[in-house]
């Protein structure tokens, strides 16, 4: 008898995910599936829906219509607690007390989660802060205050990790510090959704690239596939190769050949 390959379910998968505010499709009928082990790059321009996605599927925010499944599983509200558990994420402005220390922070996770120090003393060196944790958060710079941030949604030893540009606003050196440890997170198994509205953040960390556009998924798939013609919605162009920001800008084949209509930067 011949033994079926087994088939690994997308960690993220999501059928007809709407949400509608007041009328408005800010996310429109979106179905996204993150392979295990991936870094996913969650592009698009600001407003593009990027968020509020990643809020559905963390349950932070109910969709208008579709669906959400972590790891094969369907997110309802009695498989929500467990599946959460199983996910990290850095959503909103980097977490922690800026008046304690980066340990201070990292103990009171410890103890609302019930971890152990192992956890928190490995979640802090995958980050690289482990000489900076006697310093006061308000101190850190903004790079530093992001993986401090991932630290946290790190400690529980998570198999999903969600986060909402974490390199925005950041300068390359830290831009580079957080693609090396997505880069590591991978490695070691974890499944990354990170989100951008640069291109040149992200790309050469993300194995699969997804692009919104207005609510909409314009373009799933890998950067290679993107670079080519297997892309014909999508255009691209690197303004600023040196600083590595490259401009993707969604083509809307509905205006081909026009040349008045406005086209959302990623850059914006
Ligand atoms: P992104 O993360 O790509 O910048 P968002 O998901 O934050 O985009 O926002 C997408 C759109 O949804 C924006 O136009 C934003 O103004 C709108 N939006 C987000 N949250 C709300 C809300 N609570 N009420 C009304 N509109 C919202």
């Amino acid at each position: 008898p011949v033994t079926p390959p087994v088939v690994t379910p997308p960690v993220v998968a999501t059928e007809n995910l709407t949400k509608t505010y007041g009328g408005r499709s800010v996310v429109d009928d979106l179905n996204l599936s993150i392979p295990a082990g991936c870094v996913y790059g969650f592009l698009g321009p600001n407003g593009s829906g990027k968020s509020t996605t990643m809020k559905m599927l963390l349950s932070l925010i109910q969709p208008t219509g579709g669906r959400v499944q972590i790891m094969g599983r369907p997110m309802t509200r009695g498989t929500r607690r467990e599946l959460l558990g199983s996910i990290g994420s850095l959503i909103e402005a980097p977490p922690g007390y800026a008046h304690l220390t980066g340990a201070e922070n990292m103990r009171l996770v410890q103890r609302l989660l019930g971890l152990n120090r192992e956890q928190i003393d490995d979640a802090v060196r995958t980050v690289r802060l482990q000489d900076q944790m006697d310093k006061k958060v308000r101190n850190y710079s903004l790079g530093m205050k992001q993986r401090l941030g991932i630290a946290m949604a790190l400690a529980r030893r998570p198999r999903l990790l969600i986060l909402d540009e974490p390199t925005n606003g950041l300068d390359p050196a830290g831009i580079e510090e957080i693609r090396g440890l997505l880069r590591r997170l991978a490695d070691d198994g974890v499944t990354v959704m990170v989100s951008s509205h640069l291109l040149g953040e992200i790309d050469k960390t993300a194995n699969v690239l997804g692009i919104l556009s207005q609510g909409r998924m314009i373009f799933q798939g890998t950067r290679s596939e993107l670079m080519t013609a297997s892309a014909p919605d999508v255009i691209i162009s690197c303004s600023d190769p040196q600083a590595a920001v490259a401009t993707l800008r969604p083509f809307d084949a509905r205006h081909a050949g026009r040349s008045d209509v406005a086209i959302p930067a990623l850059d914006d």
